[in-house]
């Protein structure tokens, strides 16, 4: 029997709101969202488009595997990279951009705000490779080997989280979430919470981890979590393995090792295993068992 296929993530951005560049948080690293999957086929599905996608872009020269972005929304922080992403001045490449929906404009018209003049020196019609832009449909559809399922979760604007699955591996992308706000992630009935469908019994759940929980009072209906908020909702939605993701520009390394200290003992209370909480840094890489 042949074994059965995983999924390979690399965490190519995980810094939230604008890139930082500061010796202070270089072991995690200031590259706003990009997370790439490798699937069992070869083909790419990279989700988000930040600064991270840049140096993603140069690990791709010369391959032709399919490549899909997987936008969750387009506030700035997740499509600043697009223009530096090398893929996309290669003619010979097939590249097909996917996002949320919104009641004011195509995907495509709704990029070109920020990919043409006077923001850009080009415009998204002179990009070389043919590029095709899709607004994800309801419910689940498939790439390749892996069913996506997209699905509106609590943040500003319309912003997809994501499951992707490869036979019993699966991925939960959910990077600006706020499931807390106006609920209670304990007592509320599951199906109610936001993003808990996607999240359900994960593998691997990459979540939004922006503040500590004093940071969070101050920030109630920005569209961000408190640590231990998001690991009351990876409890609730039984998820194996936490990375927490889109780190506070004002959060240097040795704030985020605190963190990661604070997220292994609440976890441990929760009943988790304490090593299945990290907190994310650029250039990690891990196999998603089945
Ligand atoms: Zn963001
Ligand atoms: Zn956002």
């Amino acid at each position: 029997m042949a074994p059965e296929a995983n999924i390979q993530v690399t965490l190519w951005g995980v810094r939230g709101s604008i890139p930082v560049a500061d010796p202070a948080v270089f072991r995690h690293g200031g590259n706003t969202p990009c997370v790439a999957l490798r699937l069992s086929d070869g083909a790419r599905v990279v989700l988000d488009a930040g600064s991270g996608i840049r140096a993603l872009g140069d690990t791709l020269a010369g391959t032709r595997e399919p490549l899909h972005i997987l936008l969750s929304h387009l506030h700035l922080d997740h499509i600043q990279g697009l223009l530096f992403f090398k893929p996309l001045f290669d003619a010979d490449r097939e590249i097909t951009i996917w996002g949320p929906p919104a009641g004011d404009g195509s995907l495509r018209d709704r990029l070109s705000r920020y990919l043409s003049a006077p923001l850009s020196p080009i415009e998204m019609r002179e990009l070389p490779a043919r590029v095709s832009y899709r607004t994800c449909p309801p419910g689940t559809w498939r790439l390749g080997p892996a069913l996506v399922e997209a699905a509106l979760v609590n943040h500003r604007g319309p912003t997809f989280g994501y499951r992707i699955s490869e036979g019993r591996a699966a991925v939960c992308y959910l990077p600006d979430h706020e499931p807390a706000l106006g609920q209670s992630l304990e007592t509320s009935e599951a199906e109610w919470i936001s993003g808990y469908a996607l999240a359900r019994r994960a593998s691997v759940l990459i979540h939004d981890g922006q503040y500590t929980d004093s940071e969070y009072q101050a920030h109630l209906g920005w569209g961000h979590s408190a640590v231990s908020d998001a690991l009351l909702f990876a409890r609730r939605a039984e998820a194996r393995r936490v990375i927490l993701f889109h780190h506070d520009p004002a959060h240097s390394d040795d704030d985020l090792d605190g963190l990661c200290d604070e997220a292994r003992d609440r976890w441990s209370a929760l009943g988790g295993d304490a090593n299945s909480v990290e907190i994310a840094a650029e250039q990690r890489e891990l196999s998603v068992e089945p």
